[in-house]
C-alpha cells in the first residue's frame, strides 16, 4: 500500500483499528462479559470484529484475525474451555476463528452479490444475518474445534482435556458476539447517510446514559430492568441502526459486569441459570432493537426517496411550466411576442396611457411582395428573411416598445409615450433600416426587402385596441395601394371626434 506524505494511508489505520478493537473487546468480553465466574463469556465480541476484518480487508483480514486469535483466543479457552496454552493446542483455536469469520463473511458476501445492494438495509434481511452470519458459522467450526483438539490429545497427552459441556455456551457466546458486534460494521459502512441524522443537537449522551440509567436501576431495584426496555426503544427510534446498536452493546457490558457484581435480577437467580437467562434476554432484546432500528430506517429511506422523487417531478414541472409559459406568449419563428401576448400588453398600455393622458401610437408593418421571395428563394430562406426584418426592427425601436408578430409576414409595434408625429418619425427609420438590412443567400446575392407601414394613435373615441389596429390597418393598405416601401399616417387629427 502505497503511503501518503501526510501520514500512514487509513487502510493501514484501520487495520490497527481493527487488531486494537479485536484485544479490547476479546479483555472486555472476558473481563465484564461473564455470568459466573468459572463459565466462558456471555458473548464473545472478537467473533464479530474477526467478521468485520474479513470484509474489509479479505483474505489480508483472515490473516489479521489469524494473528490476533494465535495471541488472544487463548485467554478465553485458557479458562475452562478446551486447551488454550499458548503453543500447539492454539493454533487449531485461531484456524477455527479463522474459517468461522471466513464462513460468515462469505454469507455475507454471496447476500450482497445476489441482491446487487449492500447487505442489511432491510429489516427482511435479518433472518439471514442471525441465522447464516451469526449462528451457522460458530456451530460448525466450534464443534469442530472441539472434534480437533480432543484427537490432538491422543498425540500430545499433556495438553489440558477438552470441556465438552461448554461447546453450547461457546456457540452462543460467539453467536451473540457477531449479532452484537457486525451492526457497528454497518453503521461505520453506512456512515455517510448517517451523518444527516445526527445534527449537533442531538446529543450522543443521550445513548450513553443507558448504562448508567441501567446500573442505577439495578442497584436501587433489580427487577427495574423492565424499565430499561422504553429507553432502548426510544434511542432505536431516535437513533436509528447506530444508536441501538451502541445502546445494545452497553447494556450487554453492564448487566454482565453487575450482574458478576452480585446486582440485578440475574444475580439473584439459581447460579445454574444465570447464564442461559441473561444470553436469552440479550438476545431477545438485540433481536427485537436490531429489528425496530432497521424498519425505522426503511421507512426514513422510503421518505427520502419519496422527496427526493417529489422534488424532482416539482423541478421538472416548474421547467415544463415556464417552457409552456413561454410557447403561449412567444412567436417560435422570430421569438417576439405572439399576436396573443402583444395584444394583453398592448391593451395595458392603452389602460394606463388613458389614465395617465399620455399619447399612444401604432404601427401596423407588412413585407412588401414576400410571396415573391418564398417563390423565388425558397420557403426556409423566407423564414431567414422574416427573421432579419424582426431584428432590424427591434434594434431600431426602444425596449419600451412592443413589437409583435401580427401573423405571416405581419408586424405591430405599440409606441407607447408617443404623438402621432414622433410615431411617423419612428415608422419612417424601421422603413429605411428594413429596406438596407440585407440577408445573404448562399453564393446568391443578398437578399433586400422592403416594408410598408400604416401609423395611427390613439383617439379619445377609441373603445378599445381593435379600433386602433384598424385604422392602422386602413393606413397600410393606403400605403400598399400607393405603391409600397413607404409609411402612410392616419392623418385624422387628434381630439376632432
Ligand atoms: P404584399 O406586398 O401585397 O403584401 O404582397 P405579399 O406577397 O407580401 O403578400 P401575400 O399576402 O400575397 O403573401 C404573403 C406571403 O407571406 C404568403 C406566405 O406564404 C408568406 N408567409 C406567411 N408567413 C410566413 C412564414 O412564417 N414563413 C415564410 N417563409 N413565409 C410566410
Ligand atoms: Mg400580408
Ligand atoms: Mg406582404
Amino acid at each position: 500500500m502505497p503511503s501518503s506524505p501526510t501520514g500512514p494511508p487509513l487502510r493501514w489505520r484501520l487495520a490497527l483499528a481493527l487488531v486494537v478493537a479485536y484485544f479490547a473487546s476479546a479483555a472486555c468480553s472476558l473481563a465484564l462479559g461473564r455470568a459466573l465466574p468459572d463459565m466462558p463469556p456471555l458473548y464473545w465480541l472478537p467473533a464479530g470484529i474477526a467478521t468485520a476484518s474479513f470484509l474489509i480487508f479479505g483474505r489480508v483480514g483472515g490473516a489479521l484475525v489469524f494473528g490476533c486469535s494465535l495471541l488472544a483466543d487463548g485467554l478465553l479457552y485458557g479458562q475452562g474451555g478446551p486447551p488454550g496454552n499458548w503453543g500447539i493446542g492454539q493454533l487449531p483455536v485461531a484456524l477455527a476463528a479463522t474459517l468461522q469469520a471466513g464462513l460468515a463473511a462469505r454469507a455475507w458476501r454471496e447476500r450482497e452479490r445476489q441482491h446487487r445492494r449492500r447487505f442489511l438495509q432491510r429489516s427482511t434481511e435479518l433472518g439471514y444475518f442471525w441465522l447464516r452470519i451469526c449462528l451457522l458459522p460458530p456451530l460448525f467450526c466450534l464443534p469442530l474445534l472441539f472434534a480437533v483438539l480432543t484427537m490432538l490429545r491422543f498425540v500430545i497427552p499433556s495438553l489440558p482435556a477438552t470441556n465438552l459441556n461448554q461447546l453450547p455456551y461457546l456457540v452462543l457466546a460467539h453467536t451473540l458476539g457477531t449479532l452484537l458486534l457486525a451492526p457497528c460494521l454497518v453503521a461505520w459502512r453506512d456512515r455517510a447517510e448517517w451523518s444527516w441524522r445526527w445534527p449537533p443537537r442531538r446529543k450522543w449522551w443521550s445513548a450513553l446514559a443507558v448504562p448508567g440509567v441501567l446500573l442505577l436501576a439495578l442497584m436501587l431495584h433489580g427487577n427495574a430492568l423492565v424499565l430499561l426496555l422504553p429507553v432502548l426503544l426510544a434511542v432505536t427510534v431516535h437513533y436509528y441502526w447506530p444508536g441501538a446498536m451502541i445502546a445494545m452493546l452497553l447494556v450487554a457490558v453492564t448487566l454482565s459486569a453487575a450482574t458478576l457484581a452480585g446486582f440485578g435480577p440475574f444475580a439473584a437467580q439459581v447460579i445454574a441459570m444465570r447464564h442461559v437467562d441473561l444470553q436469552l434476554f440479550l438476545f431477545s432484546v438485540g433481536i427485537m432493537l436490531q429489528y425496530l432500528a432497521l424498519g425505522q430506517e426503511q421507512l426514513l429511506r422510503a421518505r427520502r426517496d419519496l422527496q427526493r422523487t417529489v422534488s424532482e417531478r416539482t423541478r421538472e414541472l416548474q421547467h415544463a411550466n415556464a417552457r409552456l409559459a413561454e410557447m403561449a406568449t412567444t412567436d417560435e419563428l422570430t421569438g417576439l411576442n405572439n399576436r396573443r401576448e402583444w395584444q394583453r400588453r398592448g391593451a395595458e398600455t392603452m389602460m394606463l396611457a388613458r389614465r395617465n393622458g399620455e399619447p399612444i401610437s401604432l404601427l401596423m408593418l407588412d413585407l412588401d411582395h414576400f410571396k415573391s421571395v418564398n417563390d423565388n428563394h425558397g420557403h426556409l430562406v423566407g423564414d431567414l428573411v422574416l427573421r432579419a426584418v424582426s431584428q432590424a426592427c427591434l434594434a431600431t425601436l426602444r425596449t419600451t416598445d412592443n413589437l409583435g408578430r401580427w401573423g405571416g409576414e405581419e408586424f405591430v409595434v405599440m409606441l407607447p409615450d408617443t404623438p402621432l408625429i414622433e410615431a411617423a418619425r419612428v415608422a419612417e427609420k424601421l422603413r429605411s433600416n428594413v429596406a438596407a438590412a440585407q440577408v445573404p443567400d448562399g453564393d446568391n446575392d443578398p437578399i433586400t426587402v422592403t416594408i410598408s407601414i400604416g401609423v395611427t394613435t390613439l383617439r379619445p373615441a377609441d373603445s378599445d385596441l381593435d379600433d386602433l389596429i384598424k385604422r392602422a390597418d386602413d393606413a397600410l393598405y393606403a400605403a400598399k395601394r400607393a405603391g409600397r416601401n413607404r409609411v402612410v399616417i392616419d392623418a385624422e387629427p387628434l381630439g376632432t371626434d
